[in-house]
């Protein structure tokens, strides 16, 4: 057996995007992101790789082509601003905006996490890591919302299931929010059993009726600790995905319930997205021959990030 491999998928548009001063979703995230794995020496033990600009099909799978043509049409817009010696930003929402490399970035987010799945399922990688911004599991098929503009966790699962005719592919997401556009785009699909834990009544105040029976959503209260996130997982995640026995798995690998993230207020610390981490590392090795494409979503304690998406890493890397 060879050493694992693990990808990092990453582009620097994903770094130029930015919402405007003093918003959470920020480029230094992935500065924090990168200064640590760097410092831990955690960067030397992955593939690193650019992520490349997703096909265009690829994303409309996932979205209504109306949605990307907006979104295509808000990219011309700022363009056409930044070339009249202006520079300012489209909002979507009071939370959402496109810069001038927002589009890119975007693009970048879906490129990253299909080219992680063609690379883990040619078996030259046995899994991968996306360190991309904006994230995306609050796009729904028809509507950007939440900091997020296209959905490349679903854009990905929608290019395996396509691309490589997969029966079964499991969708963890285990950020403070409930992937809500995740959920629409894949309710429904008995090829997708998707998990999730979220804090609850919360931002974007959904999951608590799961829209399809592929979706097991376990909403928590603010405060729950690491210790009972944990029994939950092994309750009811568990016994789910050992049943649905995925061909692949992708992780929305949100880590804004962490106990220092001021935007949500969960009590997960790094040991437990280690452990969360081993678990579905050990449901990859039974049923999809390690593979798994994790995909960052949130997370804006940069310090607390670092640290949570080393011990993912370190994990997923055996290191
Ligand atoms: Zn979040």
């Amino acid at each position: 057996m060879s050493a694992t491999k693990t990808g990092y998928f990453t582009h620097a548009a994903c770094r130029r995007h930015e919402m405007g001063r003093g918003h959470p979703e920020c480029p230094e995230r992935l500065d924090a992101i990168e200064d640590r794995l760097l410092a831990t020496g955690v960067l030397d033990a992955l593939e690193r790789r650019e992520a490349p600009e997703a096909d265009l099909d690829a994303i409309a799978l996932a979205h209504d082509p109306r949605h990307v043509a907006l979104l295509g049409e808000l990219r011309d817009e700022i363009a056409e601003q930044v070339e009249a010696g202006g520079y300012a930003y489209n909002h979507i929402d009071p939370d959402t905006a496109m810069n001038p490399h927002s589009w890119d970035a975007a693009v970048r987010a879906c490129g990253a996490v299909c080219a992680a799945t063609d690379a883990v399922m040619a078996g030259e990688l046995e899994n991968a890591f996306c360190a991309v911004r904006p994230p995306g599991h609050h796009a729904t098929r028809g509507r950007a919302m939440g900091f997020c503009l296209f959905n490349q966790v679903a854009v990905g699962v929608k290019y395996a299931l396509d691309r490589y005719k997969l029966q079964r592919v499991a969708v963890v997401d285990f950020d403070v929010h409930h992937g809500n556009g995740t959920e629409d785009i894949l309710a429904g699909d008995p090829r997708v059993l998707m998990v999730g834990i979220f804090q609850h009544p919360f931002y974007p105040y959904s999951g608590d009726h799961p829209r399809g029976d592929n979706m097991v959503n376990i909403p928590v209260p603010a405060y729950t600790k690491g210790m009972d996130i944990r029994e939950m997982i092994d309750a009811i995640w568990m016994p789910r995905l050992e049943a649905f026995k995925p061909e692949l798995i992708f992780v929305s690998a949100g880590f804004d319930a962490h106990r220092e993230d001021d935007l949500g207020q969960l009590g997960m610390v790094e040991a437990d997205y280690a452990w969360i981490t081993q678990k579905l590392k050990d449901v990859a090795n039974k049923y999809a021959r390690g593979r798994i494409v994790s995909s960052l979503e949130g997370g804006y304690n940069l310090d607390a990030l670092g640290r949570s998406v080393e011990a993912h890493l370190r994990v997923l890397a055996d290191l």
